[in-house]
C-alpha cells in the first residue's frame, strides 16, 4: 500500500515543521514522518528546557546578590524534582501545540523511523509513502566515547531525564553544551568539575570569550582541568571515577556527562536506496539551496552539519519552502553573519568573525575596539561581576565584521546589532548612534 504526497518531510524537530508548514502555506499536500515527540531536540532536550534550566540557575545567581539591594533572604532549598516536573509539563504542552498546528493545516503526522526504498518512495513500518519531493531534517544526536565504562555516563539527553540532582557532577568537553551545563549544574548547587581535552572552552569563538568565562567558571567554583583525554570510568563504592590518558584521575562523582560533539541522524535512513551522499561522518551533503545531489531530495538543519541551531534550520526550511511552493526562485539561506547566544553565566552573545578569522581574512586592515568593566548590577555588592566586549573592524570604512559580548544582557543584546552588521555597519554608525543609559549594553557603542 502507497500513500502519495507533494512533500514528505522526514523529521518532525524545528527544521522539518517550519518547511512543512511554510508549503502548507502554498497549498502543497504534506507529510511530516516523527518517530518521537513532535518539536524535535530543540523543544525536547535541546534549547528550550535547557533555557529553563538557565532561568533556574540564574535565579540562583541574583537571589544570592539580593542582600547588597536590602533583601534579607532565606532559602528554605530547591527541588530538583519539582523543576523537573514543571518543566515536563510545559515540554509536553509544546508538544501538544505542535501537534495541533500540523492538524489545522492538514499535515499528515505520520509516527515511525522513516527509510527510503528510492527516490520518490519512503518506508514507515511495513507501509510506503511516496512523494514528489523528500526533504532530510533528521538533526543529530550526542555521541559518546567509544572508552570502556561510557556506558556509565549520560549526555546532554539524560540530563533532561535526570529525576534527581546529583550532588557531584564532572563533565566532559569544551563546548556550548558543556559550559551551559556545567553553569546549570554548578548554579543550582552541584559540586561541579568540567575537564577539557585541549586547552580551553569554546575554542571556535573569539579567544577573548574562552578567556574570561574560564576566569569566571573558576571563580564561581566550577573546577576546571585542562588536557584531559578520558581513558576508561570505573564505577567505585564512593562513585564514578574518570581515569585520563595521562593517568590522571577525577573524581568520584554520582554523574558524569559526555558533552564531546554531536552526530548526524543518518544511519537508519538508508540512503543508498535513495542515492544521496553524506560526507565521512554521515553529515548530508547540499548546495546552497539545501539541494541533495539528487534532484527531488533536500536536506537542512543539523543533519547538514552546518551551524546547527534552531533559528539556523527554521530559517533554511521557511526559504526552502518558498522556493520549491512559493515560486521564489532563488531564495535560500545566507549563513554568515549568525548570531549566537552561549547561555553560560553570565551569557556570551556573538556575531561575526573572531579577532582571528578576521585578521587571516583582511590581514593588517583589521581594528579592533574591546572594553572591559563591572556591570552596575555588582556595584553595591562585594562580590564583582564582568563583562567585557569587543568589536572587530575591516577596511578603511572600519565595517564592523564581528561582535563579541561576555557579560549579564548579551543574550537580548546581541539580536539587534545583528541586524546591523547584515547591513554593513561601520564603526562610525556605532559611534553615530546614542547610548540607552545605564545598561550594559551602552558600552558597545561608546567604545574607543
Ligand atoms: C542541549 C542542547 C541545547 C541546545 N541549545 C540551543 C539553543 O539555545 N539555541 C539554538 O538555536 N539551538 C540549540 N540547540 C541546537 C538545536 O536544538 C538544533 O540545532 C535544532 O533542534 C536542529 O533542528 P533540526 O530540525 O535540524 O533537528 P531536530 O530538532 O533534532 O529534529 C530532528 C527530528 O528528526 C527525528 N528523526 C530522526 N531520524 C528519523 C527517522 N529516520 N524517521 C523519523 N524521524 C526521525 C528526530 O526524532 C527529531 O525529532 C541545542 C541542542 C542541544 C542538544
Amino acid at each position: 500500500m502507497s500513500d502519495k504526497y507533494d512533500l514528505l518531510v522526514i523529521g518532525g524537530g524545528s527544521g522539518g515543521l517550519a518547511h512543512a508548514q511554510r508549503a502548507t502555506e502554498y497549498g502543497a499536500n504534506v507529510a511530516v514522518v516523527e518517530y518521537g515527540p513532535l518539536g524535535g531536540t530543540c523543544v525536547n532536550v535541546g534549547c528550550v528546557p535547557k533555557k529553563v534550566m538557565w532561568y533556574a540557575s540564574h535565579l540562583a545567581h541574583d537571589i544570592h546578590h539580593a542582600t547588597s539591594y536590602g533583601y534579607d533572604i532565606t532559602i528554605g532549598g530547591h527541588s530538583w524534582g519539582r523543576l523537573k516536573a514543571r518543566r515536563d509539563a510545559y515540554v509536553s504542552r509544546l508538544n501538544g501545540i505542535y501537534e495541533n498546528n500540523l492538524d489545522k493545516r492538514g499535515v499528515t503526522h505520520i509516527v515511525g523511523s522513516a527509510r527510503f526504498i528510492d527516490a520518490h518512495t519512503v518506508a514507515v513500518d511495513d507501509r510506503e509513502y511516496r512523494a514528489e519531493k523528500i526533504v532530510i531534517a533528521t538533526g543529530g544526536q550526542p555521541v559518546t566515547p567509544n572508552i570502556p565504562g561510557a556506558e556509565l555516563g549520560i549526555t546532554s539527553d539524560g540530563f533532561f531525564a535526570l529525576e534527581e540532582q546529583p550532588k557531584r557532577v564532572l563533565i566532559a568537553g569544551s563546548g556550548y553544551i558543556a559550559v551551559e551545563l556545567a553553569g546549570v549544574f554548578n548554579g543550582l548547587g552541584c559540586s561541579t568539575q568540567v575537564v577539557v581535552r585541549k586547552d580551553s572552552v569554546l575554542r571556535d569563538f573569539d579567544t577573548m570569550l574562552s578567556t574570561e568565562l574560564m576566569a569566571t567558571m573558576r571563580k564561581d567554583g566550577i573546577t576546571l582541568e585542562t588536557a584531559v583525554t578520558p581513558a576508561s570510568i570505573r564505577k567505585t563504592d564512593e562513585g564514578l571515577v574518570l581515569s585520563a590518558e595521562d593517568g590522571r584521575e577525577f573524581g568520584p562523582v554520582d554523574a558524569v556527562l559526555w558533552a564531546i560533539g554531536r552526530s548526524p541522524n543518518t544511519a537508519a535512513l538508508d540512503l543508498d536506496k535513495a542515492g544521496v551522499e553524506s560526507d565521512g561522518r554521515g553529515f548530508i551533503t547540499t548546495d546552497k539551496l539545501q539541494q541533495t545531489n539528487i534532484e527531488n531530495i533536500f536536506a537542512l538543519g543539523d543533519v547538514t552539519g552546518r551551524a546547527a541551531l534552531t533559528p539556523v534550520a527554521i530559517a533554511a526550511g521557511r526559504r526552502l519552502a518558498d522556493r520549491l511552493f512559493g515560486k521564489m526562485d532563488g531564495r535560500h539561506l545566507d549563513y554568515d553573519l549568525i548570531p549566537t547566544v552561549i547561555f553560560s553565566h553570565p551569557t556570551i552573545g556573538t556575531v561575526g568573525m573572531t579577532e582571528d578569522e578576521a585578521r587571516s581574512a583582511y590581514g593588517d586592515d583589521v581594528r579592533v575596539y574591546s572594553s572591559g568593566f563591572t556591570p552596575m548590577f555588582y556595584a553595591l555588592g562585594e562580590e564583582k561581576g564582568r563583562s567585557v566586549m569587543k568589536l572587530v573592524t575591516a577596511g578603511a570604512d572600519e565595517r564592523v565584521v564581528g561582535l563579541h559580548v561576555f557579560g549579564a544582557g548579551a543574550d537580548e543584546m546581541l539580536q539587534g546589532f545583528a541586524v546591523a552588521l547584515r547591513m554593513g555597519a561601520t564603526k562610525k554608525d556605532f559611534d553615530d548612534t546614542v547610548a540607552i543609559h545605564p545598561t550594559n549594553a551602552e558600552e558597545v557603542v561608546t567604545m574607543r
